[in-house]
C-alpha cells in the first residue's frame, strides 16, 4: 500500500468517528486556525508577495479577511445549520414526522489555484470542518510560497488522519484523484475541471466546480461613468487582473463609448501612473508570454491601445492595458484574459448587449452598471451568470450569506457560508413513523375490491 492510501485509509477510518461531532467540538478547531490566521498575518503577505509581488494591502483585503471572515461566520451559524430542520408530512403519511439533517460527507478534498492561493485552499476548508469531514488539500504549485506555508500551518495545527496537505502538481493531483473521495471541491479552470469531473465519475464522487470564464461588464448609456470607472478599474487590475470574477470585457452603450474610455484612462493613470508596485505581477513567464501573444494578436487585428501596453519581461510586469477597436477575430475575446488587458466594446442597444452574452457560455459574474432599473431587470432576467452585481463589481464574493459559484461551464455548485457546509453534507431525509401506525396500511395488497376502491379515492381527493 503506497503511504497515500494508508494516510487515506486513516481518514475513513477518523471520518466515521467524525460523523456524530458535536458543534463545539467542530468550532473549537475553528479558533485554532484563526488563531493561526491571527498570529501570520505578515508571513502570508511575504508569502504572496514571493509568489508574484501582490501588494501587502491586498493579500490582507482578499487572502487574510475573507478567510477570517469565512470563519467568523461559521462559528457564529454553525449550531444552527447542524440543527435538524423539520419539513412538513402530506396527509397521505399521516402521523409521521420529517425531516432534514446535513451529515458530513466523509473523506474530501480540495484542489486549489495559484491565483488566490490561500483563500480558495483555507474558506473550503473552513466549511469542510464544519461539516464534519476530513480533508486533503492539493494546492497549485505555481504559487510555491504560499503552499509551503500552508503546508507548515496544516502540520502545525492539525492531525494527519484528519487534514492532510500535499503539494505538488500534476501527478500528485492524478494520484489523488484515482482515490475514492466522498467528494470533491476543485477551484480553477473548466479545461481542468472537466478532468476532474471526469475523474469523479469513475467511483461516482459529487463535486463542486469552481471555474472561470469570461464575466462581462454592462456600462449603459444612463451609468454614472465616473463612479463606474472606478468600481472597473479597481475590480479589473485587483490581484493584477488573475481574478477569476474580474470583469473580463467591457460593453458599453454607444453613446457614452468614448467619454467612458476617456474617464477610465483618466482612472488608471490616477490609481497605478506613479504606483505600479500597487498591482501584482504576473504568476510567472509561461502565463506572461500567453498575455503577451493576447496583446500581440489583438493588436494585429487592429486593436488600439488606449492606455498600457508596456511589458516588462524582467519583472513580469504589464501595466494596465485599455483596448478599443476590438473584435471577434481577436483571441482575447474567445477565451479568458486573467491578466490586466481590458477590452471595451460598444453596444448600440440593450437587446445587442443581451445577445451577446447570451451568445457565450453562461459567466462566472456579470456587472452591470445602469441608473435604470428596467434595463437592470431585463438584464436579470434574460441572462444567466454564477452571480450579478448591479452598479458594482467582484463584491457579490464576499458576502457570505450569498452563494458563490458558476453556471454550467463557469462551475457547478456553490461555496460561502451555509452554502459551502452545505457542498460539504449530505442531506439526509429522515421520516419517523410511529409503531403500528400508518394509514397507507389500506392500500397494502392483496388488491381486493376495497383496496382499488381506497386507491381511487386517494387519486380523486389528494
Ligand atoms: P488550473 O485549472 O490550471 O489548476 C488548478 C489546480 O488543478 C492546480 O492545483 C493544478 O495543480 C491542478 N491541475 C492542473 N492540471 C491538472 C490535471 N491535468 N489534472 C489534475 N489536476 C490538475 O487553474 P489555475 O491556472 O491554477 O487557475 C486559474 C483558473 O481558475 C481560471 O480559469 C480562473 O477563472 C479559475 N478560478 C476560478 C475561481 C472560482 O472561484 N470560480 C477562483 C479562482 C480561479
Amino acid at each position: 500500500m503506497s503511504q497515500l492510501q494508508t494516510v487515506f485509509e486513516l481518514h475513513k477510518q477518523r471520518a466515521i468517528q467524525l460523523r456524530a461531532s458535536s458543534a463545539t467540538l467542530r468550532i473549537d478547531k475553528l479558533k485554532v486556525l484563526k488563531n493561526w490566521l491571527l498570529n501570520h498575518r505578515i508571513e502570508l503577505q511575504q508569502a504572496l508577495h514571493n509568489d508574484f509581488k501582490k501588494p501587502a494591502a491586498e493579500t490582507d483585503l482578499t487572502e487574510y479577511y475573507l478567510v477570517k471572515a469565512e470563519i467568523d461566520h461559521t462559528i457564529k451559524y454553525l449550531r444552527r445549520w447542524m440543527r435538524p430542520k423539520r419539513v412538513k408530512t402530506p396527509l397521505t403519511l399521516f402521523g409521521s414526522r420529517s425531516s432534514v439533517i446535513l451529515e458530513p460527507k466523509g473523506v474530501c478534498l480540495i484542489i486549489g489555484p495559484w491565483n488566490y492561493p490561500f483563500s480558495l485552499m483555507i474558506s473550503p476548508l473552513v466549511s469542510a470542518i464544519a461539516a464534519g469531514n476530513t480533508v486533503f488539500l492539493k494546492p497549485s504549485e505555481i504559487t510555491a510560497h504560499t503552499s509551503a506555508l500552508m503546508a507548515q500551518m496544516v502540520e502545525d495545527i492539525f492531525e494527519k488522519e484528519e487534514v492532510f496537505l500535499l503539494e505538488g502538481g500534476l501527478e500528485v493531483s492524478t494520484e489523488l484523484l484515482a482515490l475514492p473521495f466522498d467528494h470533491i471541491f476543485f477551484t480553477g479552470s473548466p479545461k481542468v475541471g472537466k478532468i476532474v469531473m471526469q475523474a469523479a465519475s469513475k467511483h461516482l464522487t459529487s463535486v463542486t466546480l469552481e471555474l472561470g470564464g469570461k464575466s462581462p461588464n454592462i456600462i449603459d448609456e444612463t451609468a454614472h461613468l465616473k463612479d463606474a470607472a472606478e468600481k472597473v478599474v479597481f475590480n479589473k487590475f485587483l490581484n493584477g487582473g488573475q481574478t477569476c470574477i474580474a470583469p473580463d470585457y467591457i460593453l458599453v452603450h454607444q453613446a457614452v463609448h468614448d467619454e467612458f474610455v476617456a474617464v477610465l484612462k483618466e482612472q488608471i493613470k490616477y490609481v497605478y501612473d506613479e504606483n505600479l508596485d500597487d498591482m501584482a505581477g504576473i504568476v510567472n513567464s509561461g502565463h506572461f508570454h500567453h498575455l503577451k501573444f493576447l496583446l500581440k494578436d489583438a493588436l494585429e487585428h487592429n486593436a488600439k491601445i488606449e492606455c498600457g501596453g508596456e511589458l516588462n519581461e524582467g519583472q513580469l510586469r504589464i501595466s494596465p492595458t485599455l483596448l478599443t477597436g476590438v473584435d471577434e477575430k481577436m483571441k482575447l475575446l474567445e477565451e479568458e484574459i486573467f491578466g490586466p488587458i481590458l477590452p471595451v466594446l460598444p453596444f448600440q442597444n440593450l437587446d445587442e448587449a443581451i445577445n451577446r452574452i447570451n451568445a457565450g457560455h453562461k459567466p462566472l459574474a456579470l456587472y452591470i452598471f445602469s441608473g435604470n432599473s428596467q434595463s437592470i431587470e431585463r438584464v436579470l432576467k434574460e441572462t444567466s451568470a454564477g452571480g450579478v452585481c448591479v452598479n458594482d463589481g467582484n463584491i457579490h464574493f464576499s458576502n457570505n450569506y450569498l452563494p458563490f459559484g458558476g453556471v454550467n461551464n463557469s462551475g457547478i455548485g456553490k461555496s460561502h457560508g451555509f452554502y459551502g457546509f452545505r457542498a460539504f453534507s449530505n442531506e439526509k431525509a429522515i421520516l419517523r413513523q410511529r409503531v403500528g401506525l400508518t394509514s397507507l396500511k389500506i392500500l397494502y395488497p392483496p388488491y381486493t375490491k376495497k383496496v382499488k376502491k381506497y386507491v381511487d379515492l386517494l387519486l380523486k381527493w389528494l
